[in-house]
């Protein structure tokens, strides 16, 4: 099934609440699922684990019930560097379309949006 609401952009209050549990978890990554609202990436849910790791995020989204609110994911990259890993490649088709990555030092530039190939997407910040 897939899932064709449009999304107009993502919040500034979601945009700044990735870049402060960025900075919280370093120097350890964080993970977790994004939803909407009419069209609005607004809600992180915190998912445990990481996207290459032991416990990886991945089980955790293949036992979520099935939300259509989810359009894809947010995590941090500690080492800064905003693109998308192998890892983060094989990881973001399971979750949906729009994906952020958050890098030291995790300020108002330091993110990236990225379609599940890995293409970057210019994400409109609204707010
Ligand atoms: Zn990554």
């Amino acid at each position: 099934m897939e899932f064709t609401m449009q999304i107009h952009g993502i919040s500034r209050d979601l945009i700044d609440l990735l870049r402060s549990v960025g900075a919280d978890r370093h120097p350890l990554e964080f993970v977790g699922v994004l939803r909407e609202e009419d069209g609005i990436i607004h809600e992180l849910n915190l998912l445990p684990g990481t996207i290459s790791g032991e416990h990886s995020a991945s089980l955790f989204v293949d036992m979520m019930p099935l939300d259509l609110h989810v359009v894809g994911s947010a995590h941090s990259h500690p080492n800064g560097v905003i693109r998308p890993s192998n890892a983060d490649l094989l990881f973001f088709p399971r979750v949906g379309r729009f994906h952020f990555i958050i890098g030291y030092p995790y300020g108002g530039n330091d993110w990236g949006c990225f379609r599940a190939d890995g293409t970057r997407v210019d994400m409109e910040v609204i707010g």
